[in-house]
């Protein structure tokens, strides 16, 4: 089974990666200069509290809170869930008395949007947003045949440290709001009724929206579990919140694996995905520093549990890198180890890395990906190549960094 169990040394062969900048915060290191796991989120300012971040009976008390009937609520959540809109201009069906302070109260801005970024067709959008304190964020908008998915962040930043992601590389800024990651939808919905994301058919939809939603952004969804929950109850809740389909939601975690089961216990069918990179400890260790505390074995055995307790099929994401994790021996090691759990249960997703900047990894060749697809499906397990989307745009998997510097090189193809 093993063509070449060595392994390269990672780490002592990396070339220094870029930095961004992230507003007030400082990497914490280790006594070698290591970059350390960070859990806890620093502490700033809290984002306003918005309707998005409340459960429907708290949404009916903060109402009369501000001297109005209960009912109003739910026509405020109508107007931001389905019409996309926070301008009390436009509420018109809310007495004129007391309306602004109302919609002030519940809607508070959340996102100013900094920049947008379009590819020459125009089907995938990347929004660069600010946040109230300073902080940015990135969603990347793409439409397919018969969907529209949008990348969302659930943290400014992210403490996971993986070394080949740039986000990985900037460290953790904060935690987002519940209302702050259902915003990035809301904002993506505003722009897709307006016409904005590009249709290749060059027909007019007018009922369109995101009809798909991946954590896979900026941030580690599961460290920031019950705000991450409380947005996919909004995204999901028919009578209340935008009413999408569980099953049409991803979320993708590094691999934290007591949040992955309390996850499979929330009743909530989403669809779950696993960033596993590597088979092997050995390996898995240098790529996915939480590997340290839940091993391979303990992250499969939780993503199995998920799938016994939701019926739903898991992912396993897969970066394909040079070298380092394409191995032939890997894809059969791989393929091993899911089978050892099960039939039907799992497919595998690879997506060739995208380099991030000053990376000295590179995406695997052709062939060699063809291979490592190719041995995974003949031992029956359900592979596909992913797609990478918006390179150009700097949109792609794990190229989502939003500095200064960036965004003055972007400026030229700027559609804002
Ligand atoms: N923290 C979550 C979501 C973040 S990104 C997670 O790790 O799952 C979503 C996916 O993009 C993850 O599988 C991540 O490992 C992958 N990714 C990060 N950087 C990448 C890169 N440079 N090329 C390809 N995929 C990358």
């Amino acid at each position: 089974m093993t063509d070449e169990p060595a392994r390269p040394h990672v780490l002592s062969t990396r070339a220094p990666q870029v930095r961004p900048r992230a507003e007030g915060w400082t990497q914490q290191k280790d006594a070698e200069g290591r970059p350390l796991l960070q859990f806890g989120s620093p502490k700033r300012g809290k984002p306003p509290a918005h309707l998005a971040d409340l459960t429907p009976e708290q949404r009916v008390a903060k109402v009369a809170q501000l001297g109005l009937p209960g009912f109003r609520a739910a026509q405020v959540e109508k107007h931001y869930f389905t019409h996309y809109t926070s301008d009390p201009a436009q509420m018109t069906d809310l007495p004129a008395s007391g309306r602004e302070e109302l919609v002030a109260g519940l809607l508070p801005p959340l996102l100013t949007e900094v920049r947008r970024l379009q590819t020459d067709r125009g089907d995938t959008v990347k929004f660069l947003w600010k946040l109230h304190d300073g902080a940015l964020v990135e969603s990347v908008l793409m439409r397919y045949p018969g969907r529209i998915t949008l990348c969302v962040s659930s943290q400014a930043g992210c403490g996971m440290n993986c070394p080949f992601c740039a986000t990985g590389q900037a460290g953790l800024t904060r935690n987002m709001s519940a209302a702050e990651i259902v915003a990035q939808v809301v904002r993506a919905n505003r722009l897709i009724r307006d016409g904005g994301l590009g249709d290749p058919r060059g027909v007019g939809h007018d009922d369109e929206r995101v009809t798909n939603i991946v954590f896979m952004g900026m941030g580690e969804p599961l460290a920031n579990y019950a705000r991450v929950l409380q947005a996919v109850r909004v995204m999901t809740d028919k009578k209340h919140g935008m009413g999408m389909s569980a099953r049409g939601i991803t979320v993708s975690t590094v691999g934290l694996v007591p949040a992955i089961r309390k996850l499979a216990d929330e009743g909530i069918p989403v669809t779950f995905a696993l960033s596993l990179h590597a088979p092997d400890d050995g390996l898995r260790d240098e790529m996915i520093p939480i590997n340290s505390r839940w091993k391979v074995d303990e992250a499969l055995d939780a993503a199995r549990a998920y799938f016994d307790k939701t019926g739903r099929r898991v992912s396993i994401e897969y970066a394909l890198i040079k070298d380092m994790n394409d191995h032939a021996w890997r894809a059969d090691l791989l393929a091993e180890k899911l089978n050892a759990r099960g039939r039907g249960w799992v497919h595998v997703n690879p997506i060739p890395l995208n380099p991030t900047p000053g990376s000295v990894w590179t995406s695997s060749e052709k062939p060699v990906q063809d291979e490592f697809v190719r041995r995974l499906n003949d031992a029956g397990i359900p592979t596909t190549l992913r797609d990478t989307r918006g390179k150009e745009i700097d949109g792609a998997c794990g190229q989502l960094v939003a500095t200064e510097a960036d965004a003055e090189a972007a400026e030229a193809v700027s559609a804002s």
